[in-house]
């Protein structure tokens, strides 16, 4: 390192505390980038690579951005999952011998943004710890814009802590230097979470009053984890954190990831966007704090009656006074994002105009208190107006402040005392200018004659070239001439000048000390803002579902706690928006105690998918307290929900094989209970038709005698309908087709008793292939239907059944036994050997090929 210049070698000591982050190098009015990272910086900004000299043998690789316009370059690095220290001159260059002394001020992560394009409105920006325990995983996370903190302890699965951090939207990973490699290998693959290391876990005062709330060891060590990576990274006072709330994850609806991606809750599968989802749906949220509270009621619907209903009575209320709603609406809708306007204040990086937002929302509040108060409504006592503070901004900030807070213009007349007097100067010496020019121009009768100021040569008289001879010799001292003019100042203007340029500077400075005074006094403030967020948000939502439930004419559900589903004439939410309401044909549910699981058949786009989902998603919506688009409802209230679409059908998610359906099938089957909601949409279909109708009568029987969850499952294995002659509560019902001159009309209705043909050919018909071909296939299909008729369908086994008689090589059968050959004995081995975790389906298809070629021949 020696070669180097010292500033390299100042360079390189504070790389290496930040290797695995962009390290922007402020020099001048540039952040620049050194060796790798200008290398790699060069091509994620797409700027130019240079060069310069460092001392070294070779050039250094060198790039950069300007100094002011680096926001939006950390905003892309920060937007593909980097992270950016940044490392300013600590000193005056001025005052400094050597190389100015710098320091990073800020390490800016996915996790810890606090302004710019990647944070959402409507959306959290959640940093996640995780920490490893004995028993479990402890997951504290905090949302460094809105100061908010959680914890939860999860038990000893990893798989759970990927659910639950994907539902949580972690977008970085704090984790020990010990954690294990491959589990930050999922966190990265399944995340695309950006990881981050804090071993420090010894707890600082500062955190006293924030962990108040939490005894628990591990708990405390969790989030201990997450703050002192945000003390250490962050680097300055992060007064907004709010006390650490402890998610019991077992006092929530539970949805897994993949139910809720397929049930489309928060985004689609499709476009992966919040249009055509479940939230795009319901948010009619007027304020940013609104829409994320929508979304994380949407994330952890209620399991409690008494909470659901309190939140019912409130949207009836809502309901009930249109016009009140309304004007609450009017003003949520001027109320500014509070929790992360306090975030700034603790921060330090508010402005001026912040402030007035911060007044202006806060305003609003006496009126939206008077309405809940005509309402009759709880919230009354809490929404807290904070008059005081009001009051000060008021008389402290004008009303249309610049960006800038070191520029001055920004507090009022008559807020101090001291200030005034600046201005008064600086406006009586610019009062005393205009005279001087009218006196100048009277004495020397030049008309043109005028003051003006630069800032090299400050206050000046300016006189045309042609009117040169009527100045006075003497009194005048020339000090630049132009192409026409000559410029001259005279003693009493450079000592009003002065007088008039201290008092303006001494007044930016005053305002600047001013400004900051009153961002203390809002910071005393930030606990009651962030509790009046809290209020706010949940009135927001709250008249979000009123309003949906209004216009889309949705209807009270009601709750019964002998797990009955009673829905009439129900829709679904999302299908029914974006087709034509009229053109959606309502369904009616009807499930108990006899009726536990309803095996759904009916043609392809007959509507069993959008079925299901109807009744999934009606029963969070119920659960989130919001109305439901039905008739009638009368639900149980779900532990959980499990949503599982066949491998065949679900050609979105790359990575699913066969292998991941079955993983999904049995997560819902290992962890449902009888107070579940399960749905199997074409479960089986990823493999050979017997192998998949197997699997999926196993599966029914299974969920039928061993967990008695409330099951919709679909299936376009026909054979299947026979079970409910022997199922007690299994339940046939179909969705109807008709036949129209040869082709199928779909009805999207639901009947009782199972479909009666597959009208798969009549589809194709329908999507006009070739008419030989159609002729062919039914010529087809009655061959096999002939030949099946031979086969009888495998009658269900009755009572003990368990997934273990699936198990092929545990068959207890001796008959069976008896009949393996030797050959036939080393085709099972080979079977036995194969990994199918490292086959993709072609080669499973071959080797599958292979082996039976094998057995025939
Ligand atoms: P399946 O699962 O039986 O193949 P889907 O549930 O995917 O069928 O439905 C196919 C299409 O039919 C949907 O995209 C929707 O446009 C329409 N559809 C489904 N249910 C209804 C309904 N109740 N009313 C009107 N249209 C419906
Ligand atoms: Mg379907």
């Amino acid at each position: 390192m020696g070669q180097y210049t010292p500033m390299i070698q100042q360079y390189l000591q504070v790389k290496a505390d930040y290797k695995d982050a962009f390290l922007f190098f402020r020099l001048g009015d540039f952040y620049e980038m050194f060796f790798e990272d200008a290398l790699k910086a060069s091509q994620e900004l797409e700027i130019t690579l240079t060069s310069r000299d460092g001392g070294g043998n070779e050039r250094i690789p060198m790039c950069g951005v300007p100094y002011h316009a680096a926001a939006n370059y950390i905003d892309v690095l920060i937007e593909k999952g980097h992270k950016v220290a940044i490392c300013e001159q600590v000193e005056d260059p001025k005052q400094s011998k050597g190389v100015v002394r710098r320091e990073v001020v800020q390490l800016i992560t996915p996790g810890t943004k606090m302004e710019g394009k990647g944070l959402r409105e409507k959306e959290n920006n959640y940093i996640v710890a995780i920490s490893t325990f004995e028993d479990g995983y402890g997951i504290a996370y905090t949302d460094l814009s809105t100061g908010e903190n959680s914890v939860t302890i999860i038990e000893n699965h990893f798989d759970l802590v990927l659910n639950e951090l994907s539902i949580i939207g972690a977008k970085e990973v704090v984790v020990q230097s010990q954690f294990k490699d491959h589990l930050q290998k999922q966190l990265q693959e399944r995340l695309n979470a950006t990881i981050s290391i804090e071993d420090d876990i010894s707890e600082k005062p500062d955190y006293r009053k924030l962990l108040s709330t939490i005894n628990e060891h591990s708990m405390r060590i969790s989030i201990i984890r997450l703050f002192n990576y945000l003390y250490r990274t962050q680097k300055r006072n992060l007064d907004h954190l709010q006390p650490v709330a402890i998610v019991e994850i077992n006092q929530f609806l539970k949805i897994d990831y993949y139910s809720k991606r397929n049930l489309e809750i928060t985004e689609t599968i499709r476009s992966k966007g919040k249009k055509g989802s479940l939230l795009w749906l319901l948010d009619e949220a007027m304020t940013a704090m609104g829409g994320r509270l929508l979304k994380h009621w949407l994330d952890r619907p209620l399991i409690n009656q008494k909470e659901i209903e309190q939140r019912q009575l409130v949207v009836e209320t809502f309901i009930e006074h249109f016009f009140e709603r309304q004007d609450i609406r009017e003003k949520l809708k001027e109320v500014y994002d509070l929790e992360r306007l306090a975030g700034r204040v603790a921060f330090g990086n508010v402005n001026a105009r912040d402030l007035i937002q911060l007044k202006s929302s806060l305003q609003q509040i006496p009126i939206i208190r008077q309405l809940i108060e005509q309402l009759e409504l709880d919230f009354v006592e809490q929404l807290d107006p904070c008059e005081e503070l009001v009051d000060v901004l008021e008389r402290a900030i004008i009303d249309n402040p610049p960006l800038s807070i070191k520029e001055g213009g920004i507090i009022k007349d008559g807020y101090n005392e001291e200030l005034d007097k600046y201005r008064d100067a600086s406006r009586n010496g610019k009062n005393w200018l205009a005279q001087l020019e009218q006196e100048e121009r009277s004495r020397t009768g030049i008309k043109s004659l005028k003051i003006g100021y630069n800032r090299v040569f400050g206050y000046f008289i300016e006189v045309t070239k042609s009117n040169l001879h009527l100045l006075e010799e003497g009194r005048y001292d020339r000090k630049q001439t132009l192409a026409n003019a000559e410029r001259f100042i005279t003693p009493e203007l450079k000592e009003k000048e002065s007088l008039i340029l201290q008092a303006e500077e001494k007044s930016v400075e005053l305002e600047y000390e001013l400004f900051l005074q009153i961002r203390e006094v809002v910071k005393e403030y930030i606990p009651r803002l962030q509790n009046l967020a809290k209020i706010v948000s949940e009135i927001d939502v709250l008249q979000c579902f009123a309003t949906i439930s209004e216009s889309r004419h949705y209807v009270k559900p009601l709750f019964n706690s002998e797990r009955k589903v009673i829905i009439k004439e129900g829709r679904h939410p999302v299908v029914e928006k974006v087709m034509n309401a009229q053109e959606y044909v309502p369904n009616d549910c009807y499930m108990d105690a006899e009726r536990e699981l309803l095996l759904i058949t009916g043609p392809n786009m007959s509507g069993k998918s959008t079925y299901m989902r109807q009744i999934a998603l009606t029963s969070i919506l119920a659960q989130i307290g919001c109305f439901v688009p039905a008739r009638e409802a009368i639900l149980p209230i779900f532990d959980q929900v499990f949503t599982r679409i066949g491998a065949a059908d679900d050609l979105i998610s790359g990575q699913s094989t066969f292998m991941v359906e079955m993983l999904e099938a049995k997560n819902a089957i290992a962890n449902a209970t009888k107070n579940s909601l399960i749905l199997f949409d074409e479960i089986g279909r990823g493999t050979s038709t017997y192998d998949g109708m197997a699997l999926a009568q196993a599966i029914i029987e299974y969920i039928h005698t061993q967990i008695g969850a409330k099951t919709l499952f679909s299936t376009h294995y026909h054979e299947l309908t026979v079970l409910a002659e022997t199922l007690p509560q299994l339940k046939n019902v179909h969705v109807s087709a008709i036949e129209q001159n040869g082709t199928v009309v779909f009805l999207h209705k639901i009947k009782e008793g199972p479909a009666d043909k597959s009208y798969g050919i009549h589809v194709a018909e329908l999507a006009e292939l070739p008419k030989e071909l159609i002729v062919r296939a039914n010529e087809i299909l009655r061959q096999l239907e002939n030949q099946n008729n031979k086969h009888e369908q495998v009658a269900p086994k009755k009572e003990e059944h368990s997934l273990k008689q699936l198990s092929l090589f545990e068959e207890t059968d001796t008959k069976v036994k008896k009949e393996i050959t030797s050959k036939e004995k080393k085709i099972v081995e080979e079977l036995k050997d194969i990994n199918l975790l490292e086959l993709n389906p072609l080669q499973a298809m071959n080797t599958l090929y292979e082996l039976q070629k094998k057995l025939k021949g």
